[in-house]
C-alpha cells in the first residue's frame, strides 16, 4: 500500500557557522531520513533578523555539502514566507485565540517560565508596542517521543499563553516552525533535546490547524567540560571539512553508533554509507546530554 514517504529536515539558524553540536544534529536527522529511504530537506531559519550573521547561511550550506550531507529539493528560507506566518496568525485571531500583550521584560522577570496572563483580558491599545500571544487551554498536551518516551505538558499551568508575534514584529519560532514543517510536508523531526520543552506548544498549534504533528525524536545535545551546551553563545568552534572524515567518525561515536575501528581512516562517503546502513537511534534513548571528548582538531 502507498504509505506516506518519510520527510525529514535540518533547520539551522544562520547565526554563525556550524559547530560540532549543530553538525551532530544535522547528521542524526540525515541518517534517520536516509535509513528510512526518506527525503531530507534543508531550511534556513532566518526569521530572527537581529541575530542573523552575514554569510553564515552560505557557510552552513558549504559545510553540509563538504560533509556529504546532500539535501533534497531547493533550500527553503523562512524569510520568503512572511505572508504565510501572518495568514496563520490571522486564522487564529479569527477564532478569538490571539491577544495583544504589552508586558515589558522587567514585568515578566519574576515569572521566567510561565506567562501569568497579565494582558489576557486587558485589551491594550494597539498603538502601543505589543506582542501577540496565543491563549492556551488548561489541558494536558501529550506526545510520544521516539527516544524520550511519553511526554506531557499542561500549557496553561506550565508555559502560559505564548508569543506568536514578537514585540519587534518578528514571527516567533513556535509559530513559524509549524507553518514551515507543514509547507514542506515534514513528518519526522529529529532535533536537539533543548527543543523538547517547546514541542507541546507546537503540538497544540498542529491541533488548532487540524493537522497531525510529525513524529519527534529529540537527540542529546553535546555539552562541553563545563556542562554547557555547545552553541554560538558558548563560543563553540566552527567545524571544518578539512579533516571531515575524522570528524564524522567522531560524530558517529558521539551518536553511540559504535563504528568499527576499521572505519577510522575511511572516506566521508564510506562513513555515511556505513552510518545509514547501521543507524540505530535507540542507542540514544533517554539520553539528554553527551559530553564532548577532549578537544581535538575538529
Ligand atoms: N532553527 C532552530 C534552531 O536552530 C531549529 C528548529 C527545529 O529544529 O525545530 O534551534
Amino acid at each position: 500500500p502507498d504509505s506516506v514517504r518519510y520527510s525529514g529536515r535540518f533547520a539551522p539558524s544562520p547565526t554563525g557557522p556550524l559547530h560540532l553540536g549543530s553538525l551532530y544534529t544535522a547528521l542524526a536527522s540525515f541518517l534517520d531520513a536516509r535509513s528510512h529511504g526518506g527525503r531530507w530537506l534543508l531550511r534556513i531559519d532566518d526569521l530572527d533578523t537581529p541575530r542573523n550573521v552575514a554569510g553564515a547561511a552560505e557557510r552552513i550550506i558549504d559545510t553540509l555539502f563538504g560533509f556529504g550531507l546532500q539535501w533534497d529539493d531547493d533550500i527553503d528560507f523562512q524569510s520568503q514566507h512572511l505572508d504565510e506566518y501572518a495568514a496563520a496568525i490571522e486564522r487564529l485571531r479569527e477564532r478569538g485565540l490571539i491577544y495583544r500583550c504589552i508586558c515589558s521584560r522587567a514585568k515578566l522577570a519574576d515569572s521566567p517560565d510561565r506567562y501569568p496572563g497579565y494582558c489576557r483580558n486587558q485589551n491594550p491599545d494597539p498603538s502601543q508596542a505589543h506582542a501577540l500571544r496565543l491563549a492556551c487551554p488548561n489541558q494536558d498536551i501529550r506526545f510520544i517521543d521516539r527516544l524520550q518516551g511519553p511526554m506531557r505538558q499542561n500549557l496553561a499551568k506550565q508555559v502560559g499563553d505564548f508569543v506568536v508575534l514578537r514585540k519587534d514584529r518578528i514571527f516567533a519560532y513556535q509559530l513559524a516552525v509549524i507553518v514551515d514543517d507543514c509547507r514542506q510536508g515534514v513528518n519526522h523531526v529529529v532535533r536537539g533535546y533543548d527543543l523538547l520543552d517547546s514541542t507541546p506548544r507546537q503540538c497544540y498549534l498542529y491541533q488548532l490547524f487540524g493537522q497531525a504533528p510529525p513524529t519527534y525524536a529529540h537527540i542529546p545535545v553535546i555539552v562541553d567540560g563545563k556542562g554547557q551546551k555547545l552553541s554560538k553563545q558558548s563560543r563553540a568552534a566552527a567545524v571544518s571539512t578539512h579533516s571531515g572524515a575524522r570528524t564524522l567518525y567522531r560524530l558517529l561515536c558521539l551518536l553511540n553508533q559504535a563504528p568499527p575501528p576499521s572505519l577510522r581512516n575511511a572516506s566521508i562517503a564510506d562513513l555515511l554509507d556505513w552510518g545509514i546502513r547501521h543507524w540505530q537511534p535507540a542507542q540514544l534513548s533517554g539520553v539528554a546530554r553527551i559530553s564532548q571528548p577532549v578537544a581535538h582538531d575538529y
